[in-house]
């Protein structure tokens, strides 16, 4: 494994933001991070851990080590009739993974299909779409502490999951590499078609197998997410805000319309409709423009780190103003 000088980033963030890291090394073991840690101590060098790419904002440096795990290896841990426990390694590729369980009859990350990067970044923001979030599906999570060099393994209880939110992203932000999470995944077909463009399908269509799920969301996503090859972007760019009952009846009586999803916490607002009543779809702020068909993505048309940052600054602005609602960035900022 080589430790490489002023590395190109540009084809390894989705954002396509042209990018140098100091330092550059792609570890494929427990041994090869380990071995890197030593390298980074030595040289006095902070770690960032990328993994596809698809949910960061590069600045034009990255100072320090930037290390990209490559190991892919999946296999049995445990197996019974109903169910199988898979280990994968983080450099596994997400949406291979979807497919490889679904051709081998593990079915429960169909709902989960096509969204980009790899196995050792689901759990960091506890990856969610169509009703499913993958920490119903994570039974472990190992990796390596970047301060000592120490091999770890958290059961899922452990990693504080919760809405787009993990351990990884709090306490331990910036402090771990995973190098493998372990998944139970069942054996029997049972399909959550909850989410209303799922739900038409299946009316129209009569209930899916898991297979065919994932082609339906596959579908779903390619008729209205921009493909990160074609127009880079970095998904959602902002999290839905969770507010109070009272801040939601509020608004409500402003905005009859206005969708919200019940949660333990309050209410869920969908981020995208809240920008998009304020006319920003296809709206540009210079190389950044939010996408047409999508208010909650940005995409960059060969912008920076710091035009795309100010884009999402003019947009979150404009959301405050108008709703008096916060929005949480989601991807990472990488400088
Ligand atoms: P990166 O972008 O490389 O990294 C993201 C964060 O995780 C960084 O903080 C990084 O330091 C950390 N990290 C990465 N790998 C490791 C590791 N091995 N150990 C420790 N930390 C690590 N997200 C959803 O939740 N649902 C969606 O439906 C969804 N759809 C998307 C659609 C598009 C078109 C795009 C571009 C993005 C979408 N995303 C979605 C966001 C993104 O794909 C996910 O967050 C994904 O898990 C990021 O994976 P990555 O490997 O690219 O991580
Ligand atoms: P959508 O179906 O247009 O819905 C808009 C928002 O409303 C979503 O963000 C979703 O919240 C919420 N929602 C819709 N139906 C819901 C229900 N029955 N119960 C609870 N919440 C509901 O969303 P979309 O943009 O096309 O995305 C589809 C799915 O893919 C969503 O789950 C979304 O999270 C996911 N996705 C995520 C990213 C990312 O980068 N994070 C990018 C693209 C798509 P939730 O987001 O909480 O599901």
């Amino acid at each position: 494994m080589k430790v490489v000088r002023h590395y190109p980033l540009l084809t390894l963030n989705t954002l396509a933001i042209e990018s140098t890291a100091e330092y550059f090394a792609q570890p494929k073991c427990e041994a090869d991070v380990q071995a890197c840690v030593q390298f980074a101590k030595s040289n006095n060098l902070p770690i960032k851990v990328l993994g596809g790419g698809s949910n960061v904002v590069m600045s034009d440096h990255v100072s320090g080590l930037v290390l990209q795990f490559t190991g892919k290896s999946c296999r049995v841990t445990h197996e019974t009739e109903a169910s199988v426990t898979i280990s994968v390694e983080a450099g596994y590729n997400w949406h291979d993974l979807v497919m490889y369980c679904l051709s081998r009859g593990w079915f429960g990350l169909e709902n989960l299909a096509y969204i980009p990067g790899h196995v050792g970044a689901a759990p960091v923001q506890n990856i969610g779409a169509y009703g499913v979030e993958v920490k119903e599906r994570i039974s472990a999570v190992s990796g390596v502490y970047l301060d000592s060099a120490q091999a770890f393994t958290l059961a899922a209880h452990e990693c504080d999951f919760a809405y787009r939110e993990s351990r990884f992203k709090q306490a331990l932000d910036g402090k771990v590499l995973i190098t493998s999470v372990a998944f139970t995944l069942s054996k029997v077909a049972k399909v959550q078609v909850s989410y209303a463009p799922l739900n038409k399908m299946a009316e129209q269509q009569g209930v899916p197998t898991p297979s065919e799920l994932a082609r339906w969301v596959i579908e779903v996503r390619q008729s209205k997410l921009p493909d990160p090859n074609q127009l880079p972007n970095a998904g959602s760019f902002f999290k839905n805000p969770v507010v109070s009952q009272a801040v939601f009846e509020r608004l409500s009586a402003r905005f009859p319309d206005m969708p919200g999803y019940p949660q333990t916490s309050g209410v869920k607002l969908a981020a995208g409709w809240l920008i998009d009543r304020l006319g920003f779809k296809g709206r540009a702020f210079g190389p950044v423009a939010v996408h047409e068909l999508q208010a909650l993505v940005l995409v960059n048309r060969g912008g920076k780190g710091s035009d795309v940052l100010a884009a999402a600054r003019q947009v979150s602005q404009a959301v405050l103003e108008c709703y008096g609602v916060e929005l949480e960035q989601e991807p990472r900022l990488f400088d």
